[in-house]
């Protein structure tokens, strides 16, 4: 087991910089996830912590001793790439042994430490057959008895399931964060997928563009998004989000939004804040579609729409409800709102809109930051 600390890593390929002054600690033990799109460096970190890539500034510590210099065999991590990629003709066994004989290991102290993973896996039984005859669950515990063989001190993961089908995605998750704690080694997974980062992690860290852009547990990256790249990235459907300014209408502050007669109340606790962090008075206001509540009576004070369109997913029902227009562009102001799937409602039908004031979001629009 092993505690990794990254320090001001940067990793550059020509122009580009791949990671950007990267500082995360990742704690012993820990299911730690590198989370965001395509190209933001995840998989560059996991390179250079692997020792594959050098980075161009900036420590690694493997328990607190500084492995920049070290060649990625001397690093004492495995790599697990994607869990399908077994050796096709090689038994589970075979499969499981082959890195201790590629070292030349004594063959007694392999079947031991074959036997060892297995009986931690609960693979013995499956020893003899090649992966063809394997579920993709046995696949997966095989790869991870490969890279356990060598006991490594930590594992790093680069996508392990991208090719995997949908279902077989879902069980691996729960499986692997399972097997994860049994094991106890600390795991640096890498993915773009937020779904799967959410139900796994311990820690996340969203990285945009080589720069990380918030570190936490999953709930709290979820819930108190430091950004609006994070509010965007996290959640699906993703979070409603909409340009407004702050006007005074008869000594109440309203979140007036863009080109549109649309105004949302902002209480006296939002403007405090608003007038402690914002640079000006233009504003992004956020709300996730779980957190409106939507109802087909009138009720005051609460915000009049119109049903655009209505998607059941059999679990719940996601409503599009239809504010207005913006009057510069013509773009339709859509609040998407998750609702309980007995919520019956129709197309062009009146609807009423509340949120909860705690769980919105306000965003400052030029610097993208969460006013909080
Ligand atoms: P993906 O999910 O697509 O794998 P990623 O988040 O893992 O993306 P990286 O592969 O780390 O991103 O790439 C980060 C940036 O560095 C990208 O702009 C990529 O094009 C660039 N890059 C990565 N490796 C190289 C390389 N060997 N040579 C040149 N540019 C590279």
């Amino acid at each position: 087991m092993a505690k990794i600390d990254l320090e001001h890593i940067t990793k550059r390929f020509g122009n580009v910089v791949a990671v950007n002054d990267l500082t995360v600690e990742i704690h012993d033990g820990e299911f730690f996830f590198l989370l965001g799109p395509s190209g933001c460096g995840k998989t560059t970190t996991l390179r250079v912590i692997a020792g594959l890539d050098r980075s161009d500034e900036g420590a690694i510590f493997i328990d607190g001793r500084q492995v920049n210099h070290l060649q990625p065999a001397d690093r004492d991590i495995a790599f697990v790439f994607q869990f399908y990629a077994l050796y096709p003709h090689l038994t589970a066994y075979d499969n499981i042994a082959f890195p201790l004989k590629a070292v030349k290991v004594p063959k007694p102290e392999i079947q031991s430490r074959v036997g060892e993973v297995a009986l931690t896996l609960q693979i013995e039984h499956l020893l003899n057959r090649k992966p063809g005859n394997l579920s993709g669950g046995e696949m997966q515990r095989v790869a991870l008895g490969r890279a356990m063989v060598r006991r490594p001190r930590a594992f790093l993961m680069d996508e392990p399931m991208a090719n995997l089908d949908a279902k077989l995605r879902v069980d691996t998750r729960s499986e692997l964060k399972h097997l994860q704690r049994e094991i106890g080694t600390t795991t640096v997974f890498v993915t773009h997928d937020q779904v799967e980062a959410m139900s796994m992690a311990d820690r996340i860290a969203v990285m945009h563009e080589g720069v990380l852009q918030q570190l936490g547990a999953p709930q709290e990256v979820y819930n108190q998004p430091k950004s609006l790249f994070v509010a965007e990235f996290m959640g699906s459907p993703s979070m409603n989000l909409i340009d407004g300014e702050i006007q005074s209408q008869g000594g109440e502050f309203i979140l007036q939004l863009t080109h549109t007669d649309i105004g949302l109340p902002i209480s006296g606790k939002q403007m405090a804040r608003v007038q402690r962090e914002a640079a000006n008075n233009k504003l992004v206001f956020g709300v996730r579609p779980e957190h409106i509540v939507v109802s087909k009576e009138p009720i005051n004070g609460r915000i009049q729409a119109s049903v655009h369109l209505v998607e059941s997913l059999g679990s719940a029902n996601i409503v599009d409800t239809f504010l207005g227009e913006n009057s510069e562009t013509g773009n339709l102001i859509i609040f998407r709102a998750r609702t309980h799937p007995a919520f019956q409602v129709e197309t062009g039908q009146s609807v009423w809109l509340d949120f909860d004031e705690q769980h919105t979001h306000l965003f400052d629009r030029y610097t993208g930051k969460a006013i909080r």
